[in-house]
């Protein structure tokens, strides 16, 4: 056995599964997960002792590549002040004023310790502010595990939702309306049936949890006009997108302006960071200004502010994104072009330095149906054959790829030479 072989064995004693985060654990794609023993720029080195280009980036936040020195050090400066206070300091006003400077939908500002704290937050704030029950989300986005939000849609395409999880309760479930993505009509439908009840929408702008879906032309402006003619608060769930498909995230990319925008990952540097934050007029609802509650023992951490304003401070550099952006794009296409050269069918997705690769025969692929019909065994050996090669994959299909800076356009053509190997080895049909 090697040693991830054996600490996979020794973490199923007492962690469920061995991980703490289910996808870790390498259900979807088979045999053990790599234990990491360290990570740098583009690589991450597994306990054996094997390197490999990291295109899952800590699932998102590394946008600047693992073990950056400067935010390194600005987290080391820091811990020399003490871990936390409970007490309000500097830094979180700069990081609020930082943040509003470069999403200027967000007038204001609250840091909270992960992705799902903040949407969960920020659907009650819309519930408390808009005083109505229901939400509208989409199928195949994920927003976090809070009960509202771990619901699928119902037999019908527009009946109450149904818990996708033991646990949430069915009278929870119910308040969540699942609707097709890149489908207006359905959005419209839904509004129809339930026009004086939903409180807000909640969209990952471009979908990075059913692999990599972008909006089509015009939907997230319909989502806009859609929630301005019923009274519903406009959610993006720019956690993943957030600073990572451009600098002000997905609402600068595909100009639309969200009422409440949620905020993870990239934030935080690589520290336990969320934030959710928008119209100064609902955000005065929230305790201790208005009677929405919400709090956080370790908000605004005085640690995780420093490496988040140390990692957004970079990403402000002029032409910051501009070689990501480009690599990214090179590796699908290149992707694309070795699958092709491979005879195997694969179409791909670019925004920004988000990528999808889907094994499937569709040109395009715009929503969930088409996300989970790809072919699942060419994919699980494409994964292991990559990983064999020293390249590190999200291990299911149904994640989006991350680039980093550290990401050069050599460490993108050793990928692909790596890829075309991996194709080549696809044994299954
Ligand atoms: N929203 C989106 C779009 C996400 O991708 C994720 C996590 N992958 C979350 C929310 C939840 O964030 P966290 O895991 O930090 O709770």
């Amino acid at each position: 056995m090697n040693k991830s072989e054996t600490l996979f064995e020794r973490a199923q004693l007492t962690i469920p599964g061995g991980v703490n985060s289910p996808v870790r654990a390498f259900k979807a794609v088979g045999g053990t997960p790599r234990f990491i023993a360290k990570a740098d720029g583009p690589y991450m080195f597994d306990v054996d002792g094997k390197r490999y280009i990291d295109y899952v980036n800590s699932w998102g936040p590394m946008v600047l590549g693992h073990n950056n020195q400067a935010i390194r050090e600005a987290v080391i400066k820091a811990a020399e002040f003490g871990l936390s206070y409970g007490a309000p300091t500097e830094a979180e006003i700069e990081m609020a004023e930082l943040v509003s400077s470069i999403v200027p939908s967000m007038e204001m500002v609250r840091m909270v310790n992960s992705g799902t704290e903040a949407t969960m937050s920020a659907i009650r704030l819309a519930r408390g502010y808009t005083g109505k029950n229901k939400l509208l989300k989409f199928e195949g986005c994920y927003h976090g595990h809070a009960d509202s939000l771990l619901v699928k849609a119902g037999s019908g395409a527009l009946t109450f939702g149904v818990p996708s999880s033991p646990g949430v309760p069915d009278d929870v479930a119910k308040h969540t309306l699942t609707v097709e993505f890149n489908n207006l009509d359905s959005v419209a439908e839904a509004f129809e049936q339930h026009s004086d009840d939903i409180a807000c929408i909640i969209v990952e702008p471009v979908a990075g949890n059913m692999n990599c879906i972008p909006p089509e032309d015009g939907f997230l402006q319909g989502l806009r006009k859609l929630c301005d003619q019923h009274g519903a608060v406009l959610i993006f769930d720019e956690v993943m997108t957030g600073f990572r498909v451009s600098l002000g995230g997905a609402q600068e990319k595909y100009n639309v302006v969200p009422d409440l925008t949620c905020l993870g990952k990239v934030i935080g540097g690589g520290m336990p960071v969320g934030a959710f934050g928008g119209k100064r007029d609902i955000l005065t609802h929230v305790a201790p200004t208005g009677p929405i509650y919400q709090a956080g023992t370790l908000s605004g951490n005085p640690i995780a502010m420093a490496a988040g304003l140390c990692a957004l401070k970079q990403l402000k550099a002029p032409g910051f994104y501009e070689s990501i952006f480009e690599n990214t794009q090179a590796l699908a296409d290149g992707f694309q072009k070795m699958a092709d050269k491979n005879a195997i069918s694969l179409t791909t997705n670019v925004a920004g330095s988000m990528f999808g690769i889907f094994f499937t025969s569709d040109k395009k692929v715009v929503n969930y149906q088409q996300a989970i019909s790809v072919n699942q065994a060419q994919f699980n050996q494409f994964y292991h054959n990559m990983l064999n090669e020293g390249v590190y994959l999200a291990p299911a299909s149904f994640e989006a790829g991350f680039v980093s800076k550290m990401h050069t356009k050599t460490v993108v053509e050793q990928t692909l030479a790596a890829a075309d190997r991996a194709f080549a080895g696809i044994t299954a049909s």
